[in-house]
C-alpha cells in the first residue's frame, strides 16, 4: 500500500519514526500541546506583509489539495510571470504547499515565509522537501529564499512594517540536502509499511518540537507497572539513557547509588513512599521575609508583527496582573489589573503595579525570571519609571527555587510548574473548574477580549474568566508558600479582602 506523505508528515518522521506512525495510524492518541507564551500570535500578520513583498501574487485558496493543485496549474497557465502564494505541488505521491513560488526567467524561485528569527535546521529541510518536489512536479528553481522576522526591528507605529522582514538565501544549504530527500521518502514510507517502530521517549520527544504523542508514549510504559519513569529526572540527560538501557523504566526500582543527585535520591524516596518529601530549612527562609508581602503574578502576550508602537518583534508584554496582600499575618488584601481596551497596556499596567505594591516588603513569585523580566523590560520602555520598576525587581522573591530544593510529592513527575505543585497542597484550587486555565489559554481570551467585534456580553464574560485566571495563580502562590513555611489554612485565614 502507498502511503501519501507531506512536508509535514516527512518532517514528523525525521523527528522520530513512531510520531509519523501514530501521526498515521493513531492520531487520536495525539495530545493539545500548549505552547506557552510565543505561539498564539505567532505568525499574526506575517503571511500579509510577506505577500506585500511579491506584487501582482495570486493566494490560492481550496477546501482541499487537489483543489489547489488544479488552481496552481492553472495560474501558472493563464498567467506567467505571476507568483503565487501557497502554490500547491506534487511529485511522487509527496505533496506540499509552497508559501511563495514566483517564476524567475525561465525557471522559478521558491520562498519560504517564517515567523521565526532565524533560520532553523528544521526550515531547511522543510525547504529541501519542498524544493525536491518543485523540481520534480517540473518546476526548476534557481533559487531557494528564507523570509524571517528581523529581531533588531522596532515597530514605529502607523502600520509601517519596512525592516520587519529579513530575506536570506539559503540556495547553497539545499542543494547539499536535496539528494537525502529521496531517501528520506522511502524510508518514511517503510516505516508506514510495518508495525509501530519500538522506540522509548528520549531527547527527540521535544527537538525540534514537543511531540503530541508524549502522553501516550509514557501511558504504553506506565501499563508495564511505569508509575514514575526514570524518564522524570529532571536534567537525566545520559543517565536516563544509561538506567533505559539497563532496563530500569521505573524510579522505584533504580538502586540508590545509581542516583548522585540530591533531588533525584528525593524522587526515588518519594516514589516509593508514595509521600511526600519536604525538608523544614524552607520554612526558616520564608518565616525570615519582611512584611508586608505581596504575591504577584502577571499575564503577557507577544506579538510576531508588533501591534504597539515602540515594540519589538515578540517583546512579551503584560497585559494583567493579580496580587495578593499580607499586610500581617490575618490582614489580608487582593488587588487586580487587566488592561482590556485593545490600547498598549504597558504604562498603565506599570503605573497600578508601583501602586499597589508599595515601596516596602517583599514581593513573591513562583519563577522571578519570568516577572523580572517583564518588570526590567517595562523600566527600559518608561524611563519615567524606571528607578521605582528596579526598586520592585529588587524586591522579588522566587519561590520556584525553594520549592524545588526542598518539596517533592511523588505525583509531581518531576516537575516543578505551579500547577503540578498546587494539587499536592492545595487541591481545592483546581483549574480544571476554571474557564481560563493556562497562559495560552489567557492569551487566547485577551486577544479575543480586545477585538472590537467581540459583543460586550462576551467581553464581561472573558474578563471576569482571566481575572478568575490570574487570581487563582497568585493564590497558588500564597497557599505554596504557606505550606513550606508549616502554616496551616483555615476558612477565617483563607479571607481576603478587596485592596481599596
Ligand atoms: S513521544 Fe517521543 S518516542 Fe513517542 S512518538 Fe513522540 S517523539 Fe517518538
Amino acid at each position: 500500500m502507498s502511503h501519501g506523505l507531506s512536508k509535514s508528515r516527512l518532517l514528523s518522521f525525521l523527528q522520530c519514526p513512531k510520531r509519523l506512525w501514530l501521526q498515521v495510524y493513531r492520531p487520536q492518541c495525539a495530545a493539545h500541546i500548549d505552547q506557552g507564551t510565543a505561539t498564539l500570535a505567532r505568525g499574526r500578520g506575517i503571511g500579509e506583509l510577506a505577500h506585500s513583498l511579491y506584487p501582482g501574487g495570486k493566494v490560492i485558496e481550496a477546501e482541499c489539495f487537489d483543489e489547489a493543485h488544479r488552481k496552481t496549474i492553472r495560474i501558472l497557465w493563464d498567467h506567467p510571470g505571476r507568483p503565487i502564494f501557497e502554490a500547491a505541488v506534487a511529485y511522487d505521491d509527496v505533496v506540499v504547499r509552497v508559501d511563495v513560488l514566483q517564476p524567475h526567467g525561465t525557471n522559478f524561485r521558491l520562498i519560504e515565509v517564517k515567523a521565526s528569527t532565524s533560520v532553523k535546521d528544521y526550515h531547511l529541510r522543510d525547504c529541501a522537501v519542498k524544493a525536491w518536489v518543485c523540481s520534480g512536479a517540473g518546476f526548476p528553481l534557481t533559487q531557494v529564499l528564507l523570509t524571517h522576522i528581523e529581531t533588531g526591528f522596532v515597530y514605529p507605529g502607523g502600520g509601517d512594517y519596512r525592516g520587519l522582514l529579513r530575506t536570506v538565501d539559503v540556495t547553497q544549504q539545499i542543494a547539499a540536502l536535496l539528494p537525502e530527500v529521496p531517501r528520506w521518502v522511502t524510508r518514511a514510507r517503510a516505516t508506514l509499511a510495518t508495525a509501530a517502530p519500538m522506540i522509548l521517549p528520549g531527547a527527540q520527544c521535544s527537538e525540534p518540537f514537543d511531540c503530541p504523542f508524549i502522553k501516550h508514549c509514557h501511558r504504553a510504559l506506565a501499563k508495564d507497572g511505569t508509575l514514575f519513569p526514570v524518564e522524570s529526572l529532571p536534567q537525566g540527560g545520559n543517565l536516563i539513557a544509561e538506567l533505559l538501557a539497563d532496563g530500569y523504566r521505573d524510579l522505584r526500582e533504580v538502586p540508590a547509588e545509581r542516583l548522585t543527585r540530591p533531588q533525584h535520591q528525593r524522587m526515588r524516596r518519594a516514589a516509593q513512599s508514595r509521600k511526600a518529601e519536604f525538608d523544614p530549612v524552607a520554612a526558616d527562609e520564608l518565616r525570615a521575609l519582611p512584611y508586608p508581602r505581596y504575591y504577584i503574578d502577571f499575564e503577557t502576550i507577544q506579538f510576531a508583527v508588533p501591534i504597539w508602537a515602540g515594540m519589538h518583534p515578540y517583546q512579551q508584554v503584560g497585559f494583567q496582573w493579580s496580587c495578593h496582600r499580607e499586610r500581617a499575618p490575618g490582614e489580608q488584601f487582593h488587588s487586580e489589573f487587566l488592561k482590556d481596551d485593545g490600547e498598549d497596556p504597558r504604562r498603565d499596567f506599570a503605573e497600578a503595579l508601583i501602586e499597589a505594591v508599595g515601596e516596602d516588603g517583599a514581593v513573591i513569585v513562583y519563577n522571578a525570571g519570568f516577572e523580572g523580566t517583564i518588570i526590567r523590560q517595562l523600566a527600559a520602555d518608561l524611563p519615567d519609571l524606571t528607578s521605582p520598576l528596579h526598586a520592585i525587581a529588587a524586591r522579588l522573591f522566587d519561590l520556584l527555587p525553594l520549592t524545588r530544593q526542598h518539596y517533592y510529592h511523588p505525583y509531581m513527575q518531576g516537575s516543578w510548574s505551579i500547577k503540578s505543585v498546587l494539587p499536592t497542597i492545595a487541591p481545592e484550587l483546581d483549574y480544571v473548574t476554571l474557564a481560563v486555565q493556562h497562559g495560552a489559554m489567557a492569551q487566547e481570551a485577551y486577544l479575543e477580549l480586545i477585538t472590537a467585534e467581540t459583543p460586550p456580553a462576551r467581553r464581561a464574560e472573558l474578563r471576569e474568566s482571566l481575572l478568575r485566571y490570574c487570581h487563582t495563580d497568585t493564590l497558588a502562590a500564597v497557599r505554596i508558600a504557606w505550606h513550606l513555611a508549616g502554616r496551616t489554612v483555615s476558612e477565617t485565614s483563607d479571607d481576603w479582602r478587596q485592596d481599596g
